[in-house]
């Protein structure tokens, strides 16, 4: 759905690569993440600094392919060796559906997927994943697993103005963000983590020296020149803010699916606080990435598959550890895609709506 924004920024993020340029694995021997770009370690910076949505000063940044390539970095960094039993990895339901599989996939001996973490209870060391905003429901969230054992990674993809108020920064000990959702270079596959301690970013980028030796020069020279001109259209009044375009197109999806959802009375939508936001310097409400849709029939009412009836395509609740009257719908898709799904939402009637 950015699209359009970036083709309007025309040559402005141009790079060139020449025959001999980037041939090494080695990006930056002074840094501890020997493969990232100090180009991109600069604008992840200037970035967060711009935005307030996190703190740099006196973290370590590793760069991965993608942030699902760092939500295992950190699942291998943060896992004991040392015991007899792979440590249980849990999230609060609704979870992101990565999360399970990427724990369990290759079936490792040192992390096992535990599931909901508001139901685990079991004593000894945990890892939870605390995604804020959340994905699939958009709520801002916060640990659910009481006890001092746990090892906690926030995955804050959607912690940017254009989907949540930006509250403060913030300075967790693991912390994942992605170009993907920030400015919609998902094909780009660059997300990097903000790491406190030194040992834990050793071993994450231990991890990806190990499955890729590093990550491509060209994702993260492109990366930063994305990022760079976000943060030049913050600053420059000249330019159009990447930010308040990115909202204001959320904002007007979400009023224009809440008009329909109100008219065709069959689903309920999650509601948001409206919050300050000290990126705007306003108060304003959630646009998250995806819906959150709960059918109002019964509990056996299978919502995926009555979309599915009407050629919406959607990812049923039971894939986040939800129930199947849920589903996920994806807000980021291209405009003409997005007023079919709406035209074709419209034509669903509620019990109290059939004419
Ligand atoms: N975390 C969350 C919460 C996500 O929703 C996604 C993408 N759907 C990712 C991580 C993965 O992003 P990436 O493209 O950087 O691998």
């Amino acid at each position: 759905m950015y699209e359009s924004y970036w083709r309007k920024m025309g040559n402005k993020c141009d790079i060139t690569f020449n025959g001999d340029d980037s041939l090494s694995y080695f990006a930056n021997g002074k840094s501890l993440c020997w493969f990232l770009e100090s180009k991109l370690e600069e604008q992840i910076k200037r970035l967060h600094n711009v935005v307030e949505n996190a703190i740099v000063d006196d973290y370590y940044i590793v760069v991965g392919t993608g942030s699902s390539q760092l939500m295992q970095a950190a699942l291998y960094a943060l896992s004991p060796t040392d015991q007899l039993e792979p440590i249980s990895v849990v999230s609060a339901t609704p979870f992101y559906s990565s999360y399970p599989e990427v724990t369990d996939f290759v079936k490792s001996g040192l992390h096992k997927w535990a599931g909901d973490a508001r139901t685990f209870e079991k004593n000894g060391p945990f890892i939870e994943f605390i995604t804020s905003p959340n994905n699939p429901d958009g709520v801002v969230r916060e640990p659910v697993v009481n006890g001092n054992q746990g090892k906690l990674i926030y995955d804050l993809a959607y912690y940017w103005p254009q989907y949540t108020a930006i509250t403060s920064p913030a300075n967790h000990d693991v912390m994942l963000f992605t170009i993907s959702k920030c400015t919609g270079h998902a094909g780009s596959r660059i997300g990097w983590a903000l790491v406190k301690d030194k040992e834990v970013a050793k071993k994450m980028t231990k991890f990806i020296e190990i499955s890729t030796i590093g990550v491509s020069k060209e994702a993260q020279l492109r990366a930063a020149k994305i990022l760079e001109v976000v943060s030049d259209s913050c600053l420059d009044p000249k330019m159009e803010n990447f930010f308040e375009y990115s909202q204001s197109l959320m904002s007007d999806r979400w009023k224009r699916l809440r008009q329909v959802v109100m008219d065709n009375n069959f689903f309920v939508l999650q509601k948001y606080p409206f919050q300050y936001c000290l990126f705007t310097k306003d108060f304003c409400e959630s646009h998250p990435a995806f819906a959150w849709l709960i059918c109002k029939g019964g509990e056996e009412e299978d919502c995926q598959k009555l979309l599915k009836e009407h050629k919406i395509h959607t990812r049923s609740g039971r894939r986040f550890g939800s129930d199947l009257r849920n589903v996920r719908i994806s807000m980021l898709s291209r405009d003409e895609d997005f007023n079919i799904f709406l035209k074709r939402l419209t034509t669903i009637r509620g019990p109290t709506n059939e004419n």
